[in-house]
């Protein structure tokens, strides 16, 4: 009951039969005095398309930022406007409405936006003139009014920010998967469902690879203090609630969660000197770029020589703009080598229970070695801990360290 937010993701409205039973189901579950917005990302694997067709222009086509989004920007609009002409046909009255129509304002950081302001009164206006109010995911203005994108995934963030703006009554995130579980489902067929997660938990797994939400949405949710309910598009059945603190029985845990990111690539910059202002200078100049840096390990190359190998993690869509910045701040240097590795992935656990547990790491290093893999670099936040292990191995890395946290047996 009341204004509710409903988002769509690809694999709800991947075919023209998907839509429609969207449509449906909506309108089957619909209150007369609900008010209904929903947020719609691209058609299945539209925006992955769009992007190739983009490479067969040029190999590099996120060189060309603000074309990106005008390219990518057009997946959701597809939808959208095919979502409302199956409201129409079913008799529904409903509007579609770009991110910019719905006033999601952002800043010019192209396939990367942050929405700086929103001012959704087009919405209130067509809500108040009995529309099912449909807003193009993923997607805002910036000054200029050109199209910005928010990432990938970035449609939860535009769901999410939304309710807020509107001051929902609920955010629902209707996915293809029935919550959000104990590792990616894909991945690990014994990973538990959860009845609900806290913000910081959630946003802790998503940063660390756990692809159900995005990020910001959860940082947007928790901003706005709005619960959000993730849930499947395919049954009624209810889902994960993302929320501030637990409510229920679920808080006998140590660990929350395992997530993995598979999407990720190692630089080091071999020997440069060992002297203040050197971290300074290579990470300042990545984040100009916008780039996001992750794991960061220091080590001493030559004690003699008084030079030290620096190396740090980055998401591998950053590649492509983060090697000349590296080279060219490496030549400053005068450091030895710049190598790259793209073979690696990331597992990681989550939980605020390892907060003072001192033998949790021991437990996630054990589990590792007992499947025989090999950690490259470790690194830890509060309430987490992240190994960087091979590519090849990272499915196996996943289930030794679930198995280890969430055995089996205790299942039931
Ligand atoms: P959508 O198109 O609806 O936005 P996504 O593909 O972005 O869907 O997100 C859903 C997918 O997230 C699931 O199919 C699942 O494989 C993946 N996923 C990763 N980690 C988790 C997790 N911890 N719990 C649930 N799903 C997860
Ligand atoms: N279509 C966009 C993507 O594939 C946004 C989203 O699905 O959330 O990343
Ligand atoms: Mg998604």
């Amino acid at each position: 009951m009341g204004l509710i937010v409903k988002k769509f993701g690809g694999s709800s409205v991947g075919t023209t039969e998907k839509i429609l039973n969207v449509a449906k189901r909506i309108l089957a579950e619909k209150q007369p005095e609900d008010q209904i917005v929903m947020v719609v990302s691209a058609m299945g694997d539209t925006t992955d398309d769009l992007i190739s067709l983009a490479k067969q222009i040029d190999e590099e086509p996120y060189r060309y930022e603000r074309e990106m989004d005008m390219l990518l920007t057009t997946g959701e609009q597809v939808s959208i406007a095919l979502l409302t002409m199956a409201f129409r046909s079913l008799g529904q009255k409903a509007i579609s409405l770009t991110g910019a129509q719905a006033g999601m304002h952002t800043n010019s950081v192209h396939t990367k936006g942050k929405i700086v302001d929103i001012q959704p009164k087009r919405v209130v206006d067509e809500l108040k003139a009995g529309n099912i109010v449909i807003v193009a995911g993923f997607q805002g203005a910036d000054e200029f009014g050109d199209p910005v994108t928010l990432g990938r995934g970035g449609s939860d963030t535009s769901a999410v920010a939304l309710a807020g703006a509107l001051k929902a009554d609920s955010c629902e995130i209707y996915t293809d998967v029935d919550g959000i579980y104990s590792a990616d489902p894909r991945v690990e067929p014994d990973a538990r469902r959860m009845k609900e997660i806290t913000y910081d938990e959630m946003l802790e797994m998503a940063r660390l690879g756990a692809g159900v939400m995005q990020p910001r949405s959860v940082e947007m949710g928790k901003h706005f203090n709005i619960p959000i309910h993730v849930r499947s598009t395919f049954t009624t059945k209810p889902g994960t609630f993302i929320r501030e603190a637990y409510t229920m029985e679920e808080k006998d845990f140590v660990i929350r969660g395992v997530a993995h990111d598979e999407k990720v690539v190692k630089i080091a910059i071999l020997g440069i000197p060992n002297n203040p202002g050197i971290a300074h200078q290579i990470f300042s100049t990545l984040a100009s770029a916008h780039i996001v840096v992750d794991m960061i390990v220091q080590s001493i190359r030559n004690i003699e020589k008084n030079i030290t190998d620096m190396v740090f993690t980055i998401a591998a869509d950053d590649l492509v703009k983060a090697r000349p910045i590296v080279d060219q701040v490496a030549n400053n240097l005068n450091a030895i080598a710049v190598l790259v590795e793209d073979n690696v992935a990331k597992v990681s656990i989550v939980g605020v229970g390892m907060l003072g547990n001192p033998g949790i790491a021991a437990r996630m290093f054990g589990a590792l070695a007992s499947a025989d893999i090999n950690i490259d670099v470790i690194s830890t936040s509060e309430i987490s801990i992240s190994c960087l292990v091979k590519s090849s191995s990272i499915k196996q890395a996943v289930n030794a360290i679930h198995r280890e946290f969430f055995p089996v047996k205790e299942q039931k």
